[in-house]
């Protein structure tokens, strides 16, 4: 069995890892460097609390990965189940979550409710305004830079076949499967599986099949290196879009949310922050640390998503083209599902059955 994977971010790099260690001869084609799409831009945070439910069993999945990552890949990609602290502000919020508790107990999904006492004994330093929070202690964080070239190497290692610097120019269906026509050359190969990420829709296209997709970027940013104070994650049960943060090792405290997405037009996929946006990001982020009124924000960033209509992924067979799977449009939070897609794919390509189940992100969801 031979498979192409169209694209190196972490979905494409997590799949060739995957694959290959199943047996299957694969050669990934990314048209720049690997991990260097949405995946670098990632806040990284590895969060389970408040996913839609159906991508639970997925997100379970992914997490034992992410807990395995420096065995399997042979480096430390930064991954720390430091934990994921959500704040509550009000009483709706408190009852949402409430909510969301008892569904995603259900599927395995166990938070951890804080009333206000011991919210702020437990963490210091968390805004006052808070009268609750969820806590996930599984749940943590990663580097968003390591972890595209940790899966590309280790597939390497097992038997993949790498191809960077190759934009990928047209597909063709031949008898024997498909043939990829790249700045270096042609590659064939029976299967093929799109991870293209934010350019997923124009390959699906290809194909007559029709996704409502488009693309935006989330505004981040990152302040200078601070004494190391805050463990876990931190965000917000919130109607709104909330701000969340977390601080690396090295001191500095990266932070995202409370502020609108920048429109990111595909070609070329070139993100931009909007600097105007910033105070009432930093707002946002002082009133879930307050002691981070008086530092320097050194930097801004923000990289080109696929966000679906429905703000589920696309996850599985094409419904037109047999041997065309496909697996893009993460919505903004793929990071964390990233290793447990590689390894549903490989499962369904090589096997032709998935135990995790993916029927809520067939793209046959859009044919009506
Ligand atoms: C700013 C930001 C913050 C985020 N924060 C989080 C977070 O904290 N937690 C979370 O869970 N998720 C987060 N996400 C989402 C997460 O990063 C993405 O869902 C995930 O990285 C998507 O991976 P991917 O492999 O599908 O896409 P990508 O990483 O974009 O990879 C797709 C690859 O396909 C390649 N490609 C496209 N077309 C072609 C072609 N024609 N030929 C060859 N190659 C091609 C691209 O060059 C690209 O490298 C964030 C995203 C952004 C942008």
């Amino acid at each position: 069995m031979d498979a192409i994977v169209l694209g190196g971010g972490l979905m494409g790099t997590a799949s060739a890892y995957f694959l290959a260690s199943r047996g299957v001869r694969v050669t990934l084609i990314e048209r720049a460097r690997i991990g260097a799409g949405a995946t670098v831009a990632s806040f990284g945070n590895i969060r389970r609390s408040g996913r839609h439910l159906s991508q639970l069993p997925l997100a379970a999945r992914s997490l034992a990965i992410w807990n395995e990552a420096e065995v399997l890949l042979g480096r430390d990609v930064e991954f720390r189940p430091t934990g994921h602290l959500r704040l509550i502000f009000d009483a709706d919020s408190l009852e949402d979550m409430r909510t969301y508790v008892q569904a995603a107990n259900a599927q395995g999904l166990i938070l951890d409710e804080l009333d206000t006492s011991e919210l702020h004994a437990r963490f210091p330093g968390i805004g006052p305004d808070a009268i609750a929070a969820s806590f996930s202690p599984r749940d943590g964080s990663a580097n968003p830079r390591l972890i595209g070239p940790a899966f590309a190497d280790a597939a390497v290692r097992a038997g993949a076949s790498v191809v960077e610097e190759a934009p990928v120019l047209d597909i063709r269906t031949t008898a024997a499967g498909f043939e990829l026509e790249t700045a270096k050359g042609n590659f064939q190969a029976a299967l093929l599986l799109n991870c293209a990420g934010a350019w997923g829709r124009s390959i699906a296209a290809h194909f007559g099949e029709d996704v409502p997709l488009e693309t935006w970027g989330p505004q981040m940013a990152v302040t200078e290196p601070l004494p190391h104070r805050i463990a876990p994650v931190v965000g917000v049960w919130s109607q709104a879009h909330g701000a969340y943060l977390r601080q690396v090792e090295r001191g500095n405290v990266i932070f995202g949310g409370a502020v609108d997405r920048v429109r990111v037009e595909a070609e070329p996929g070139y993100a931009k922050p909007d600097p105007a946006r910033l105070p009432a990001q930093v707002a946002a982020v002082i009133k879930l640390v307050p002691a981070l009124a008086d530092v320097a924000v050194i930097r801004q960033w923000s990289g080109c998503e696929g966000y679906v209509a429905d703000a589920l992924p696309v996850m599985g067979p094409s419904s037109t083209t047999p041997g065309l799977f496909h697996a893009f449009g993460f919505c903004g939070h793929g990071f964390q599902l990233g290793p447990g897609v590689g390894s549903a794919m490989a499962e369904l390509i090589a096997t032709g059955q998935c135990e995790t189940p993916l029927d809520e992100f067939a793209i046959t969801r859009f044919a009506a």
